[in-house]
């Protein structure tokens, strides 16, 4: 037997992986039943090219779980190891990884904390054990090796009389992790992690009943067998090339990614790139609507098809992480803090690679299928105005797939909506003029006065519309998008010479005074000559304010403050309608006033802005009236 003593600088490195990795001591599962994986693929690669001349059988890890015994094994058929190859891989090579390991740790814990605390490897060991060993038998013609560690630097190693090729590792669960020794953890932590591990892994055994046998007497008992109980799918969707699935298949491995989300996804992207990174995955986009809901199924990170995390902040464009599924690359550093991450070259390409990807099969679905994609528009749409704003690269895009929505489901690009409206929807200067809605039934009024004219008007209603529609307009000179609410129609698309005014200076001058007698300050009154069928008050309240306010509210920089702005509201009043004529003409101040006070009200009721109090006097004043 040789006992020895490691050579490492820190005295004892095993509190201080303790400490620093207080709150990941799971990972000491997936970090040995990947070594586990590496150490069988290896072998199948010697065996590829001539190295090793073994029968490479199916190969399985098994995990046994010895409560009594308070002990953890972890079982491979790998490659193993020789009794000097654990001196080299386990005392030096691990010892000086776990050593760099913590020595970043510490810096970047400082940080934001590395991502999914790869790295550690086969000592993350220490974090759960008092005590571990390792048998293990080489492929090569040599006796099994037996090494022995209780976390102190002194290590023994003796023969041993395994005689089936690979490695065991047994873990001595220390006092404070005896948690691990439920099989209900164990099962939790093999599917978060190693769910679609490469090779099976088996975790107990399940029974089967087999089927009865046709000529079965009448009292046979049904016949069962023990069948190992494998955790996990080694071969997922992701391994395999597009045009091997079916959507079905596509289906199918986003129920087994996410068992408890019932909802069908809306449409896939397979990425797939080996150069110059390698990266593959599927992302899915799920049924959005307009709501940024709080995501519990994220995308997943996988290395080599071992789980890392499901933070994929600064990987994935923050646009996109409202998607589901998972991404494999090998080539994201894992080993570096969150604002390392960010720094990275590497990973920037990888993140405009599936910026890049998706706009491209968004193209793809609309010019293959419009209208299918424009059923699925309401739940998409909020991904992409938000990926037009946050990424320039997918707002050059854009133009090619984004719709824009009119009130009654006609569903234009911005390219076709110029064209449809340059000749009827233009302002004084020329520009055009895009009306748009934010709500259906509360601007309805508006909505009923604007297609009566014959203009369309787009629905558009998304949290971040404000902040889209003013990047559109900066970067599209000639158009201007305005809420149908925002002013008068007639003001808003001048189409003829203004209506002659049916009253003098004098009149409008009377009028004025009279309105405003009686209409709060918080209005400014709006006098205009126009169509005597026109609605005699309107309330508007002006694009450019209303939209500052909206901005600042969904999180626009720099108009901070802006929200707690007063609401601002003119009263259009057509001079030239009947109403106008009436107020004017009437002595009697009392009746005047009341007709001032209905028309306003009415006015108000058609902006959904007559609530409480105002509105319990309208009804019970509009009673009195019909009596
Ligand atoms: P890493 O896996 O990142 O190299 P580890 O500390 O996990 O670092 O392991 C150190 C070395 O020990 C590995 O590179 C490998 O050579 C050897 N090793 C660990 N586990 C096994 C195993 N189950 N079978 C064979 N070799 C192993």
């Amino acid at each position: 037997m040789t006992t020895g003593k490691i050579n490492v600088s820190v005295e004892n490195i095993f509190p201080l992986i303790k400490k620093f990795l207080y709150s990941d001591h799971e990972i000491f599962l997936r970090e040995l039943v990947s070594n586990g994986t590496d150490a069988t693929l290896k072998l199948k690669h010697l065996i590829s090219i001539g190295e090793a001349k073994v029968e490479y059988g199916n190969p399985i890890i098994e995990i046994k779980v010895d409560k009594e015994g308070k002990k953890i094994h972890i079982i491979d058929q790998g490659l193993g190891m020789t009794a000097d190859e654990v001196e080299k891989y386990i005392n030096q090579v691990a010892f000086s990884g776990a050593e760099e390991f913590l020595d970043k740790y510490k810096d970047s814990a400082k940080d934001s904390g590395i991502i999914g605390h790869f790295g550690l490897g086969f000592y993350s060991a220490f974090m759960v054990a008092e005590k571990v060993e390792i048998i293990t038998k080489s492929y090569k013609d040599e006796p099994a090796a037996h090494w022995t560690c209780d976390g102190s630097p002194e290590f023994t190693l003796e023969p041993a009389d395994k005689t089936s090729r690979g490695t065991e590792i047994i873990l001595h669960i220390a006092e404070d992790s005896l948690e691990f020794l439920e099989d209900s953890k164990i099962s939790g932590l093999l599917n978060k992690y190693n769910k679609f591990m490469p090779i099976p892994i088996k975790f107990g055994t399940r029974t089967e009943t087999l089927p009865k046998p046709e000529d079965a007497p009448e009292d046979y008992i049904n016949e069962t067998i023990e069948l190992d109980n494998i955790i996990n799918n080694p071969n997922p969707a992701w391994t395999k090339q597009p045009s091997e699935l079916s959507d079905e298949d596509y289906k199918n491995f986003y129920r087994e990614l996410y068992p408890m989300q019932f909802e069908e996804p809306l449409f896939n992207i397979h990425l797939n790139v080996d150069y110059p990174f390698n990266l593959t995955g599927i992302l899915y986009f799920p049924k959005l609507g307009t709501d940024m809901q709080i995501q519990k199924d994220k995308i997943q990170l996988y290395q080599n098809q071992v789980y890392v995390t499901d933070n994929v902040e600064g990987i994935v464009p923050e646009f996109l992480t409202m998607l589901k599924g998972i991404i494999d690359s090998p080539d994201i550093p894992l080993n570096v803090s969150r604002s390392g991450l960010q720094a990275d070259g590497a990973v920037k390409k990888i993140s405009n690679y599936i910026t890049r990807k998706v706009a491209d099969k968004l193209k793809a679905l609309f010019n293959e299928n419009r209208a299918d994609f424009e059923a699925k528009w309401n739940d998409i749409k909020i991904v992409l105005e938000y990926g037009m704003l946050s990424e320039d690269k997918f707002y050059e895009k854009a133009g090619a797939f984004v719709l824009y929505p009119t009130v009654d489901d006609t569903y234009f690009t911005l390219e076709e909506l110029k064209e449809k409206l340059k000749e009827n929807q233009t302002d004084k200067d020329g520009k055009l003029v895009i009306l748009y809605a934010g709500n259906k039934d509360a601007q309805h009024s508006y909505i009923e006065a604007a297609k009566e004219k014959g203009y369309e008007v787009l629905l558009l209603d998304s949290p971040i519309i404000s902040h889209l529609i003013q990047k559109i307009e900066g970067d599209n000179s000639g158009l201007t998008f305005v809420r149908v609410d925002s002013d008068h129609i007639d003001n808003l698309i001048k189409k003829e010479e203004n209506t002659i005014s049916k009253l003098s200076d004098e009149e409008k001058a009377a009028l004025k005074t009279s309105l405003e007698a009686y209409i709060p300050k918080a209005y400014s009154v709006q006098l205009e000559a126009m169509d005597s069928q026109a609605a005699p008050f309107i309330i508007t309240q002006p694009e450019f304010m209303r939209r500052m306010k909206e901005m600042s509210q969904t999180g626009g920089g720099g108009m901070f403050g802006m929200g707690n702005m007063p609401e601002m509201y003119n009263l259009v009043v057509n001079t030239n309608s009947d109403l106008a004529s009436s107020i004017l003409n009437t002595e009697d101040k009392t009746h005047q006033e009341h007709l001032v006070k209905q028309a306003l009200d009415l006015a108000k009721l058609s902006q959904n802005l007559l609530k409480g109090e105002a509105l319990t006097a309208f009804v019970k004043r509009s009673f009195e009236m019909i009596k």
